[in-house]
């Protein structure tokens, strides 16, 4: 009886942000048959997915044109033949996230922050990670094991900053991700929660009223960076998640990979940070590829780097200009390089 008006509520309403994760395009010959791609692709893409699966939700493939192999937001997702073969120079860990493990999920590089790697799930799988190889297994800080981390930070005045990242720490669901919260405000050296995620550029509708409440409601500033790599990826949806981020007062920035294929030409870059002004965003930073094996085919010289990075200051407000930075192992921050 009350079949008909509870499907049309969902139906106006949508999927929940869970529903769409679950329903993320993880088999290769799904994703050449929405976007009509040359099956050419298919034997390739499904021998490098064994190695580090591929996985998209359908609400980014949407932003992808159809038929188009060479799509900015497609190369990001589509394992490719390239990946397969050894390079030399290109590495499991080459940030040297594991020697930088204090066990427990929390990686204490810099000075006065730490990183919390709460999950090692993501809602996308991004073919130049550089924690396509890490394993989280080990080192996560996931489910009854935030204890040790929370000790760890509560022994250590000087941090200010806690940063949830991962994997992507906004898979996580919002109950886990308060219960945190609620531990780190009893902390009283912490000012700031940082979240690094990619979700709400991947899966928008993440950003519901549970996550604000958490994020923005308590006595901590909340900081959100997200990774953003192509005008591309910020439609309206995007736009109206910002928004709302920004209207519960959270400062939002960007970081970006210089991808060669992807975002590796002046102009695509300074529309992207453009763009990211539209929607309410701030760059941060703009990042070298991590020398992480499998991905190799993305890497441009820090050369022609810099000479991007150059053409953008010249083209764009400082403000628009994300910092080009470079992570090198065991050094205490990341390497800024100059225009
Ligand atoms: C990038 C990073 C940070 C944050 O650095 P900021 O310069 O503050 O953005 C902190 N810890 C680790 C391990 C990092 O990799
Ligand atoms: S950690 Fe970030 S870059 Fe890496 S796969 Fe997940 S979302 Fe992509």
């Amino acid at each position: 009886m009350s079949e008909p008006s509870h499907a049309a509520r969902r139906a106006t309403a949508g999927p929940s942000w869970q529903q769409e994760l679950a329903r993320a395009v993880r088999d290769p010959a799904e994703l050449v048959r929405i976007l009509d791609l040359s099956p050419t692709l298919l034997e390739p893409a499904r021998l490098a997915s064994r190695h580090f699966p591929l996985r998209v939700p359908h609400g980014y493939i949407a932003r992808m044109e159809r038929g188009n192999a060479e799509d900015p937001l497609l190369r990001q997702v589509l394992p490719l033949e390239a990946e397969l073969g050894a390079v030399s120079g290109f590495v499991a860990d080459p940030v040297g996230d594991l020697a930088a493990s204090k066990g427990a999920g929390v990686l204490h590089k810099y000075y006065g922050r730490v990183l919390l790697i709460t999950t090692g799930a993501c809602a996308v799988n991004c073919r130049y990670c550089f924690r396509r190889h890490f394993p989280y297994a080990r080192a996560n800080a996931s489910a009854e094991h935030w204890l040790p981390a929370l000790r760890y930070i509560a022994r250590r005045p000087e941090i200010e900053e806690v940063i949830l990242s991962g994997g992507d720490p906004l898979s996580l669901t919002d109950r886990r991700l308060a219960e945190l919260v609620a531990q780190l405000v009893d902390i009283p050296h912490v000012r700031r929660l940082r979240v690094h995620s990619r979700l709400p550029v991947v899966l928008p509708t993440r950003i519901t009223q549970e996550l604000l409440n958490w994020f923005a409601g308590s006595r901590l500033q909340p900081v959100m960076v997200l990774h953003t790599n192509h005008a591309n990826e910020l439609d309206d949806a995007v736009a109206n998640a910002v928004k709302r981020l920004r209207g519960a007062g959270v400062t939002v920035l960007n970081q970006t990979v210089v991808l060669r294929g992807v975002n590796d030409e002046a102009t695509t870059l300074t529309e992207l940070s453009r763009r990211l002004f539209d929607v309410g965003i701030l760059p941060y930073y703009l990042h070298l590829l991590d020398r992480v094996a499998g991905a190799s085919h993305f890497a441009i010289t820090q050369v022609r780097a810099r000479a991007l990075h150059r053409q953008m200051a010249a083209r764009l407000p400082g403000y628009l200009v994300p910092r080009l930075v470079q992570e090198i192992e065991g050094t205490p921050g990341k390497r800024w390089l100059a225009p």
